[in-house]
This record gives C-alpha cells, structure tokens and sequence, in this order.
C-alpha cells in the first residue's frame, strides 16, 4: 500500500510553508519560534531545495551549491537558527582566477580587491574608492534604472579587465548580467566584499540536518515526499492548500516555489487583479547551471590549488558565453578533507551557467551524449590545475537545467529565481490574497544562501504581522 506521507496532520495550522528551501525553512522556523502552529510541505525526500547534497558508491559525498557565500550568513543563523550553525561557518582564504587577461588569487573582500586593482590594475585608488563606496551605499529604494553596465562605465571607463574582475564572480553567485539593475549587483558584490567568502564547515548535510533538528525542537511538522497541488482561496482570503490530495486549512500560506509558478499553478490567475496577473506572467526566469561532479578514489589526494577558481578561456567577460553549451567558462570548488572534518575524501565540483533550452529539447539519446561531452571536457579542462587528476577520479556524473527543475520543481530549472521584476511581484501577493505570502530566490537580490535565508526572515515578520492583526 503506498506511504500516506500526511498521516496524522492537523485539519488546521496557523501557517503552511510550501518548500524547503532556504527561506521555506527560515520562515517556517522563526513563525514556529513564536508560537505559531507550522506545516513545512516539501515534495522531495530532504529538505533543503537547491542547499543539497548527494551520496554516491565510493564513499562520495557532492555538495550543489555549497560554493560561498557572503559573510553575513553567521548573523543570519545565529540570530534566526542557533549558536552551533553560526559555529560552523569557516572562511575560503583562497580564490583564484584564470583567464587571457588576467591570472590571479585573492582573499576577496574589499582590502586585498583595492591591492589587485591599484598593484595589477594600475587603477587609481580615488577611482577604486568612489566605486566600493557607490556599491555598498545602492539599496532597495535607489534609483533602478542604473544598469551594472553604466556602473562600470561610470568608475572604469573602457577597462573590460577590470569589469571581469568584478563581474564574473557575482554572475556565477546570481546569474545577473551587465544589462540588469546595478543595485541587483551592488547589494550582492558588497555583501561579499565585507569580509570575503564563507562556506559551512561539515557540508550541506550537516547544515541541513541541523537545521532540520532545530525546526522539530521548535515543533514544525515536518512532511516530506509532500507536493502542494493548489493553494485554496475564498474570495480574497487564503485557506489552505492541497497536498498529495489532501486538504488542509491554515489562516496564512507561505509559497517558498517559484513566485511565477505561485501565482499561475498553485493559486491560479484568476484569483489576482488581472494587471497583477498580467504583471506577474511578464517575470523573466534567471538562468540555470551545469556541474559535474568528480569524485576523487579513496586514498588519492590532490594538492591545494585553491578553494574556488573562476577560470574561462574567454578573450573577455560575456553573460552570453557564460551560459552557451559551447563552454568557456568553468568555476571549481574544491571540497579537501577540511569540507567535512574527520573525511579523507576529496571532490571538485565544476559549475557553468547554462540555458534551458539548450538543453530542454535533446532526445534522450542526445541528452545522454551532451552530458558525456560535458563530463569529458571538464576533466580536459581541469588537467590544466590539477595535472594528472583523470587518473585519480573514480566517480564522475553530471547534472543539466532539466536535472534542477525535476528536484526543484523551479521553471527551467532556474539557479537564481527571477530576474529584478519578480521581487514586486512575491513582495504584491499578501496585497492581493490575504494571507500569502512568497519567499525565496527572486529579484536577484534576494537569491543565493544569505539572500534566500534573509528574505524567508523578513517574509516571516510579514507573515506574523499579519497574524496578529
Ligand atoms: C548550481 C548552483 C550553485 C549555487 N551556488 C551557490 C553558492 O555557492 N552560494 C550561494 O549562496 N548560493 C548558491 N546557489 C543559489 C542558492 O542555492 C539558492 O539561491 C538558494 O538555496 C535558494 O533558496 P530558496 O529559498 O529560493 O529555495 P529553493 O532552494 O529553490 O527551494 C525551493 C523548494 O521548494 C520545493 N517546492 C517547490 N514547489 C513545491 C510544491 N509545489 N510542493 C512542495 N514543495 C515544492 C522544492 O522542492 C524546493 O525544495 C547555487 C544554486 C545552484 C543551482
């Protein structure tokens, strides 16, 4: 008989959380914290959303998007989680880049950015100053029509090195390109250039599991294997959702999907203003991404080159060629035995930016062969830094924007939720239906690590708020 995996749930909750991402968790728990009663719907086996890892043969363990992120994620857990998650997050010391214009390592924060800038750049420090100062002063409420381009344009007229310096990075960290709002650049460049970047000592399944320990303490009902068909509505008023078939009330619902994909499957258009509706269709998706996942036998090792290296074959940065199947440009982590003290285990795993449809109509055969391709190139690719790794390797696997969107249900298997427009959209919903709520990736502000974990912070005070009114 198949497992009722909503055996035993309340008729009613004072809110359900649909998804585990991030900010679905973030919400979830702080709503939990306060007294509320809380069901945390989550269609896949674990929780987490795109924060996941996976186990293979050989004693292999591959973390997705455990990469970096800024240091304001200790604030954020130690505040909204616990002491022990704040604990655990260690700083990458060593980031490196390579490429035809430039080949060099940095700690990435502001200090040793001005250092490569004045030293390598030859730009000036007055130049340098003005744009760090600009960058980190561009909040929600500035001017938006500021592209990234123009930013650039404006401090370091003519100097594409300089631009790929400060770009390729933060369009591996959020799929933003020259052309979107220069705040959707600056708040994300800033954050990371306070302090450099950070990452979880004991891997996303440690994260994870902690996290998962925290919400149940705090008496979050936890269900997996649970996928929210409808969010149910009366009028302008939000009652529930349907998962798995099953009705279940709730006085607020907080959608941690895609905020496109809650207002078109999950609530249905015809229950917006229809200018909303029709606002909300226009969202444009962000990107996606390849990896390739390389496991390293039991009792190899591999010399320290680095933690994260952007590398690219590129004359010169291009959002386009980022993302082309024909690839470019590749971003390694490299987990060594400190990813997860207590292993002996190394992996590195290589990301590139990719566009769905490059991938979406292949027939299986195709399919299989592209991600073949994909899989021996980036080992050719990777010999260049780490010579002599084929032989090392004994796992190899790789995933596709069609792999993204089967765990995470997001359109085209968005990395980075929407582009800017989609933050009017989530922030609009409680405007239209009482009681929902979006959080998560959107905007691109509010996307990564930190950015997801922060907005599931302020969509939970919103979400109280409303509670108590
Ligand atoms: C390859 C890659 C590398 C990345 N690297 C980094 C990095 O180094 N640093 C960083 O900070 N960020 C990184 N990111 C981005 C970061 O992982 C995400 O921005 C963040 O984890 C997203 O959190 P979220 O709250 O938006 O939810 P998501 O992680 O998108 O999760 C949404 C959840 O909702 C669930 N769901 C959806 N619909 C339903 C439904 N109908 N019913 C039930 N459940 C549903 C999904 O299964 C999923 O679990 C990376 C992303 C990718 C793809």
């Amino acid at each position: 008989m198949a497992v009722d995996w909503l055996e035993g749930t309340r008729p009613q909750y004072d809110v359900i959380v649909i998804g585990s991402g991030l900010g679905g968790l973030t919400a979830a728990n702080m709503l939990a914290k306060d007294g509320y009663s809380v069901l945390l719907l989550e269609h896949h086996h674990k929780l987490g959303g795109l924060a996941t890892w996976f186990h293979r043969k050989g004693g292999h363990i591959f973390d997705i998007s455990l990469h970096g992120f800024p240091v304001g994620m200790i604030k954020t857990c130690r505040k909204y989680w616990n002491r022990e998650i704040a604990d655990s997050i260690v700083q990458l010391k060593e980031i490196r880049f390579d490429n035809p214009q430039f080949s060099l390592t940095t700690t990435f924060d502001r200090e040793d950015f001005t250092r490569v800038m004045q030293d390598r750049f030859k730009v000036n420090r007055g130049s340098i100053d003005a744009f760090f100062n600009a960058a980190r002063e561009m909040n929600f409420y500035d001017d938006q029509q500021m592209t990234t381009r123009q930013l650039f344009e404006e401090f370091f007229p003519g100097r594409d090195d300089v631009v790929r310096l400060l770009m390729e990075p933060i369009t591996y960290a959020n799929g933003s390109t020259l052309d979107d709002p220069a705040i959707s650049y600056g708040i994300v460049f800033s954050n990371f250039m306070s302090k450099g970047v950070y990452t979880f000592q004991g891997g996303t399944d440690k994260i994870i599991s902690m996290m998962q320990a925290e919400l149940l303490k705090n008496g979050v009902d936890i269900r997996t294997h649970s996928l929210a068909e409808r969010i149910t509505v009366e009028g302008s008023q939000v009652t529930g959702v349907v998962a798995n078939g099953k009705a279940i009330r709730a006085r607020a619902v907080i959608s941690n999907a895609n905020v496109r994909s809650t207002v078109r499957n999950l609530v249905g258009e015809e229950h917006f203003d229809s200018g909303f509706a029709e606002e909300a269709r226009k969202v444009r998706i962000n990107n996606s991404s390849c990896q390739v996942y390389i496991g390293i036998k039991k009792g190899e090792s591999i010399d320290f080159v680095g933690d994260l290296y952007f590398t690219s074959v590129a004359d010169r940065f291009d959002s386009e060629k980022l993302r082309s199947r024909n690839i470019t440009s590749r971003t390694y982590s490299f987990y060594y035995p400190t990813t997860r003290p207590g292993s002996d285990m190394y992996a590195i795993v290589a990301s590139t930016n990719a566009n769905y449809e490059d991938w979406a109509s292949l027939s299986p055969e195709e399919y299989r062969a592209s991600k073949q391709e994909l899989i021996q190139s980036t080992v050719d690719a990777l010999e260049k830094y780490v010579p002599g790794v084929r032989d090392k390797i004994d796992y190899l696997e790789a995933a596709t924007p069609r792999t993204f969107e089967r765990y995470t249900l997001h359109p085209n298997g968005t990395s980075f939720g929407t582009k800017f427009e989609g933050l009017k959209i989530s922030m609009g919903l409680p405007g239209q239906i009482h009681g929902l709520f979006h959080t998560g990736s959107v905007g691109i502000i509010m996307s990564g690590w930190l950015g997801a974990a922060n907005y599931g912070v302020i969509v939970a005070n919103n979400a109280d708020k409303y509670l108590r009114s």
